[in-house]
């Protein structure tokens, strides 16, 4: 099958990601979200970033205007849907939320149209399971911030044809990413061994074993790393750390994924990293 024409549900920080690396790589978009205002931020979004590419020479202006006016935006979920070869779901954390979307987008869709889902952390086969046809589900898993990010893990749910996943691997190819094909199991790859690392930092942190600068110090500059752990839980959000390790306990049922006491402290404490200003460093 051939997507033409793609639907990306939720402007934030994935979803304007997503419709920009869409629109940029030629494809008509249809960007829905759950009022004006949330659209006119994402289109913001969309337009400063890039503005930045014209300013470093990576893209012209005219590059730029033909991105923007590959965009249309809608508050209208069904409406928004009906005509996409593609729908890409990237709106809240939430699986009432996304089941919602999902039930509203079985009935809009037109047939054959693929339904994707760039969730962290909840089943593609679950998600699939409330849909009409399974077959036509799939995770596509982008990484923030997705203009810059190479990778898309491609999540198989149980029911995941092969045509499907062929044509998502050649969708993702086109915007320019490489994709890596993954089953559906709790954290897929990318949190399944980066949060155990971070929670071990914690652990690290928590029985004094060094300081939190020492840590980082030791994963840049002995495993190469960009960032070391603790900056990086920062910046991903410690409550989106918890909340990954518990979806990898509860799914794993394994105790080596067991949250460390710390990261559930400093979530209780509301010290959740650059977002609230304050985490293992402060902002
Ligand atoms: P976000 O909070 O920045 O954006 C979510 C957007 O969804 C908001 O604009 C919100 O208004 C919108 N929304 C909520 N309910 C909606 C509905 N019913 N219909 C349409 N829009 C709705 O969240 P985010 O960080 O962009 O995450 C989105 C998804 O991407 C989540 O499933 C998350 O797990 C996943 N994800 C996030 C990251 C990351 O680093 N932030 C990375 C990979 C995957």
């Amino acid at each position: 099958m051939s997507i033409q024409k793609i639907t990306v549900i939720g402007g934030g920080t994935m979803g304007n990601g997503i419709a920009h690396v869409a629109a940029q790589s030629g494809f008509d978009v249809v960007l829905v979200d759950v009022n004006d205002a949330a659209l006119a931020r994402a289109i913001g979004t969309i337009t400063k970033n890039l503005d930045r590419m014209v300013a470093k020479e990576k893209i012209s202006e005219a590059d730029k205007n033909a991105t923007l006016g590959r965009i249309a935006t809608t508050t209208d979920l069904a409406g928004g849907s009906k005509d996409s070869d593609l729908v890409i779901e990237a709106a809240s954390e939430n699986f009432d939320i996304k089941k919602q979307i999902f039930a509203t987008l079985n009935a809009a869709v037109k047939d054959g149209a693929i339904l994707a889902s760039n969730t962290s952390s909840i089943s593609i086969t679950e998600l699939a399971a409330g849909t009409k046809n399974a077959e036509n589900f799939i995770g596509m898993h982008f990484f923030n911030p997705v203009p810059v990010m190479t990778l898309c893990e491609i999540i198989r749910g149980l029911a995941t044809s092969d045509a499907t996943y062929a044509t998502i691997k050649e969708m993702a190819e086109k915007m320019g990413k490489v994709p890596v094909e993954v089953q559906d199991y709790p954290g897929f790859i990318s949190n399944r061994i980066l949060m155990p690392m971070i929670n071990e930092a914690i652990y690290c942190v928590m029985e004094g074993i060094a300081s939190v600068e020492d840590i980082d110090t030791v994963m840049k500059l002995g495993m190469a790393h960009p960032m070391g752990p603790l900056t990086l839980a920062d910046f991903i959000g410690l409550d989106v750390c918890l909340s990954i390790m518990e979806v990898l306990h509860n799914g794993l049922g394994d105790s080596k994924y067991r949250p460390c006491p710390l990261l559930r402290k400093m979530v209780a404490a509301g010290h959740l990293g650059r977002k609230s200003g304050k985490g293992f460093y402060s902002y």
